[in-house]
């Protein structure tokens, strides 16, 4: 890397060597590569599917199928069904029937309590509808059932209760052209019929496990984090895993999850086997609870303007204050194209393209260095240290951010099986087998994330039938294909909220709430001006698609350098149906304009009006 002088004196000394550094990430990506890709997972269907049991709920639940009609029905009851339903009881719909597998409303925080689970993004940003709910999180960072409980709030606030259907998965899902309305059917015999759809399926939804010999074979107590057995280790998310003082216990995965729990299983365990394939990047986290001089001082808006600050701040863009003022606001201003800026601002002229990446890179060197240096101040012995410092860019995995993980690792009891990058050999009876060696365990818990990379409707767990017969999944085949990432042609009166070619931000939420404003803007122009359809023309479609596809370029090489993991389908960045591959590589901001504007526009543009 051979920087232009001028360049070279604004960033300043180098206390290492960018090209080792470089050359060091290659080598540590290369061990990682695999041929097998997201195939190297397992589905969690037939012999797996005990997996993903609800085990929040009483079992037996039954009740009578429902045949009526909705003017809306949600798939979905997270964040963004729970967005969706409000922003449309804010539009004054009626019938607005949410239909969900889990036993009640919060989504991924519903299935998500294990110890420790907790949201690293701001709870004031994070948390959707603060004010409408007149609610302000105890913490800087919320807990997991402070969050599932908001859920809850938002539902009974927006009535979204009355139409629900919990504990139910849909089986399909079918245009009637006829009607001009949605046929639904579900796994409780219901058979109802909608005007409109939404999909709120989330991204991270389908819990996945590895595929390795003997996937089956471990004898002991065994479940995935987003299934938490309390049952069986005592206590509940904030700790007191009594059940485990006896046992010996592994846990397969360091991504952002084990982070959050393996301190709360090195407290209580008698011994526990962390198996890792790829360290986290791990930065101070400071939760602190809430100052209630500070909410006292809150005037109305305060949620919109504190989100707004963050995600132009995260999304590259220049505010005078940093309300936020955490890690993630710290690592977009120091490593992403902001750096970049301030370098230009201070030359007084553009960067190139190569300049910039340059500089991009510098401060993400920089960055790295400090995560790992915090792992040598954090950690006693070297050799563990070692294994715990995470050898590449600071986006190629999610950021973590911990102030107790790291320290859990000098606790005599627990055991880091690091299997430098090759992940767990195989599991028997009696444990799992790791670099070779066999490790009995009592209980084996899978922190090994969820199905990404697979197509819709295979995540979905099932197929949308849109007009004349044409199926999701043909329409999919080769990508997503949509207008503004919410509506697709040939699917009549459906959206899709979430991550399909629309841009995201660091506080998901905000983006789902953008989203499900627009469509409830759309469903109420449909409503004023009397259509009984909305949907994209082929012809718009086509064009969202190629700009979509162009925008999308940069990313895939950023990520062609990276560790393999979810955010580049395994290191194949090439797959069409990636995390990142089809989103709107403009940026959320931008994204979120390109909605204002369309609205603006007042005729909606590119939606194939019929009347009722
Ligand atoms: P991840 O997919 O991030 O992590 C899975 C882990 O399993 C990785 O460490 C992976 O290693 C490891 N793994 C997979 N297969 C093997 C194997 N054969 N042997 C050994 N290790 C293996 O899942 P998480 O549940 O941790 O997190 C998923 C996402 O959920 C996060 O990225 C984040 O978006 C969200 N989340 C958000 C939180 C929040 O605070 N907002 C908290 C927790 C989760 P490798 O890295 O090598 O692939």
């Amino acid at each position: 890397m051979t920087l232009a002088p001028e360049i070279a004196a604004v960033v300043g000394e180098l206390d290492f060597d960018p090209e080792a550094l470089h050359a060091r990430y290659l080598a540590e990506r290369d061990k990682r590569l695999r041929t097998d890709g997201v195939d190297q997972y397992v589905e969690v269907t037939a012999e797996f599917s005990h997996y993903v049991d609800d085990p929040y709920v009483e079992p037996g639940f039954t009740r009578a199928p429902v045949f009526d009609h909705v003017e809306f029905a949600i798939i979905g009851g997270g964040f963004g069904g729970l967005l969706m339903g409000a922003r449309l009881r804010e539009a004054g719909f009626d019938r607005i029937r949410v239909v969900e597998s889990a036993g009640d409303f919060g989504g991924t925080w519903y299935w998500n309590r294990y110890p420790g689970a907790m949201c690293d993004v701001e709870s004031y940003c994070y948390l959707p509808l603060l004010e409408e709910l007149g609610y302000i999180p105890k913490h800087k960072y919320s807990f997991a059932p402070e969050i599932l409980e908001h859920s809850r709030a938002i539902a009974r606030h927006y009535r979204l209760y009355d139409d629900a259907l919990l504990q139910t998965s849909i089986t399909g899902l079918e245009w009637d052209e006829t009607a001009k309305r949605w046929i639904v059917a579900t796994s409780r015999g219901d058979r109802f019929t909608a005007r409109y759809v939404a999909m709120a399926c989330g991204p991270l939804s389908k819990p996945k496990l590895p595929g390795i010999p003997g996937i089956n074979d471990f004898a002991g107590r065994t479940f995935h984090t987003s299934r938490w057995d309390y049952r069986y280790t005592g206590g509940d998310p904030s700790g007191g895993l009594t059940g485990l003082s006896d046992k010996r216990v592994g846990i397969i995965g360091t991504g952002a999850t084990a982070v959050q729990c393996v301190p709360h299983l090195g407290q209580w365990a008698r011994e526990l086997f962390v198996f890792q394939r790829t360290p986290s990047s791990v930065d101070v986290r400071n939760n602190a609870e809430t100052d209630p001089a500070w909410t006292a001082s809150l005037t109305p808006g305060w949620q919109r303007r504190r989100q707004d600050n963050f995600n132009i701040l995260v999304a590259g863009g220049d505010q005078d204050e940093d309300l936020v003022h955490d890690g993630w606001t710290d690592i977009f201003r120091n490593v992403t194209g902001t750096a970049a800026k301030q370098i230009a601002a201070k030359l007084g002229r553009r960067l190139t393209g190569a300049e910039r990446a340059e500089v991009m890179a510098l401060a993400d060197y920089r960055k790295m260095n400090q995560v790992r240096a915090r792992v040598d101040r954090l950690i006693h012995d070297p050799e563990t240290a070692a294994k715990l410092k995470p050898w590449y860019r600071q986006f190629c995995k999610r950021p973590c951010f911990h102030d107790e993980y790291l320290q859990t690792f000098n606790r005599p009891n627990v055991h880091l099986i690091d299997t430098d990058g090759r992940g767990v050999d195989r599991l028997t009876e009696r444990g799992v087998v790791a670099n070779g060696r066999e490790h009995q365990l009592d209980c084996l818990i899978f922190a090994t994330g969820f199905e990404v990379g697979t197509s819709y409707t295979r995540r979905a767990g099932y197929d949308i039938v849109g007009r004349g017969g044409l199926t999701l999944s043909e329409h999919w085949a080769d990508g997503l294909r949509t207008l503004h990432g919410l509506t697709s042609h040939g699917f009549p009166n459906c959206f899709f909220l979430g991550f399909t070619q629309t841009a995201i931000t660091i506080s998901v939420p905000q983006a789902l709430n953008e989203q499900a404003n627009h469509v409830a803007y759309m469903v109420s122009q449909a409503r004023d001006r009397g259509l009984a359809v909305l949907e994209p023309t082929a012809k718009a479609e086509e064009g969202y698609v190629q700009e979509v596809r162009s925008l999308a370029r940069m990313g895939q090489r950023f990520y062609q350098e990276c560790t393999p993991g979810y955010y580049n389908s395994e290191g194949a960045t090439g797959n069409r149906s990636g995390f990142f591959s089809d989103m709107y590589g403009g940026g959320p901001l931008r994204f979120f304009e390109l909605l204002a504007e369309w609205r603006d526009a007042g005729d909606l543009p590119g939606i194939e009006l019929s009347r009722a």
